[in-house]
């Protein structure tokens, strides 16, 4: 921009001292000399309206640039790199609205799932085989819950599914055919094969009762289930 700038202004005062005396400019018909205003003025309208889109539009790319930034930014925010899945911070946005709704006597049901001696998978196959048994298990948890159902990574190998409307005998179903297709599956590391198994903490809404006691409840069953031997839906204290 500078360059045309600079290269006009120099036309210009140049072009001038260079131009013989002599040669002058056609005079312009008396017609031209007329419409040159109302031109000027259409041209000057078009400019400005044609301007006044384009940056409406580049306005409007900015702003669906910006949206798209913002979900990307709250997506990141909620969910758990390895898997997919929301992570614990969202998971206690959701249950803080539960907490909310708590009021409502709806039943809902808290489990807590950790992979047994998830430590020794890694030790034995490696780090990658250890986070293709958590996607997986995900994916498992996906694939039998229902729709309102709410799953996160609650720490490393432990996840959190909360079951809406949901009672006890209800949530032992679900969180017994997640536990059996794990404990079913397979898995194949440089030729060794290898099985895995999840202990599951059960605890359900009873009145008014704080969703933090129905977690804390959940999480001493998980580890009752652990010291009982693992690989089990424990539901009772
Ligand atoms: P327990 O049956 O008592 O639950 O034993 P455990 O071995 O499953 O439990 P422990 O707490 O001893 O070990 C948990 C392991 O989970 C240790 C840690 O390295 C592993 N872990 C945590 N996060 C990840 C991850 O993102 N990927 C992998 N591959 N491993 C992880
Ligand atoms: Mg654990
Ligand atoms: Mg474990």
């Amino acid at each position: 921009r500078a360059f045309l700038y600079l290269s006009a202004a120099a036309a210009y005062i140049f072009g001038k001292k260079l131009m013989p005396e002599e040669v002058g400019l056609p005079k312009l018909a008396a017609w031209i000399g007329d419409i040159i205003p109302t031109v000027n003025l259409v041209v000057a309208i078009l400019i400005i309206g044609l301007s006044m889109l384009k940056f409406s539009e580049i306005m409007a790319d900015h702003q669906r640039q910006l949206i798209r930034a913002n979900e990307q930014m709250t997506r990141l925010a909620n969910t758990d790199q390895l898997t997919g899945t929301y992570n614990r911070r969202f998971m206690y946005s959701i249950l803080e609205s539960e907490k909310c709704r708590s009021g409502d006597r709806r039943p809902y049901v808290i489990a807590i799932l950790d992979i047994d001696n998830f430590k020794q998978i890694n030790d034995r196959f490696g780090h990658l085989a250890g986070d293709k048994v958590l996607q997986d298990i995900v994916q498992i948890i996906l694939g039998l819950i229902r729709t309102g159902d709410v799953v996160a990574r609650w720490g490393g190998e432990e996840f959190l599914v909360l079951l809406p409307n949901t009672d006890l005998f209800n949530g032992i179903s679900v969180m017994e055919r997640v536990r059996k297709t794990l404990a079913d599956k397979v898995y194949e590391s440089d030729g060794i094969t290898f099985q895995t198994t999840l202990t599951i903490g059960l605890a359900d809404s009873t009145g008014k009762q704080p969703i933090d006691d129905i977690i804390s409840l959940a999480d001493e069953r998980l580890y009752r289930g652990k010291r009982e031997g693992k690989n089990r839906v424990i539901t009772c204290s």
